[in-house]
């Protein structure tokens, strides 16, 4: 089961989108020099379908995209959920996946999400917007990955946006770009 922590909209994550993130706890990996240990514990609120679409009734007018930031201990419902979006908005909202993992899952699909992220954090490398970073974004487009790293390393990167939402994180609200 997935639990998440918080969630705010953002415009970093996914560049060019307004975009839900949602923050997913009992992250597997153990990254040196993480920035969000507390994602590493399995704790928060069930995030099922029903949870999605409360969110989706409450911020979903706002917004174009859905970002899933982790999720790793249990991929296949990620996937799932990025259905449900895709599914209960008649595709009028994109789905993002931000995944600690070396690679894609081989038992989740790219056709499932409109844009991943792939890579666990290394410390001597950087995050997504370093030049020298592991990390990649990708968009899928007609089920491949094509490589749009280099929007975080443009105008895009420094762009976020927060508005007031009701707060129903346990911990800090600002998404971590794992
Ligand atoms: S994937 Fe992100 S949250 Fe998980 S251990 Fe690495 S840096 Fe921390």
């Amino acid at each position: 089961m997935l639990r998440f922590l918080s969630y705010d909209i953002v415009f970093q994550e996914v560049p060019g989108e307004v975009s839900l993130a949602i923050n997913i706890s009992n992250c597997p990996h153990r990254c040196k020099g993480c920035h969000s240990p507390h994602l590493q514990e399995d704790k928060g609120e069930c995030l099922d379908r029903k949870a999605l679409g409360t969110l989706l009734t409450s911020y979903g007018e706002a917004l174009t995209c859905i970002c899933f930031m982790g999720g790793d201990a249990d991929p296949k419902s990620v996937e799932s959920l990025a259905l449900f979006v895709r599914e209960s908005t008649q595709g009028r909202l994109k789905t993002a996946w931000y995944s600690g993992r070396a690679q894609f899952p081989h038992d989740c699909s790219p056709e499932s999400f409109d844009y991943v992220k792939i890579g666990p954090y290394i410390e001597a490398l950087g995050g997504l917007d370093a030049p020298t970073s592991n990390q990649r974004f990708y968009q899928v487009k007609e089920g491949r990955l094509v490589d749009r790293t280099e929007l975080f390393h443009s105008k895009f990167s420094t762009n976020t946006y927060s508005p007031s939402l009701p707060n129903r994180s346990q911990e800090a609200l600002r998404p971590a770009l794992t």
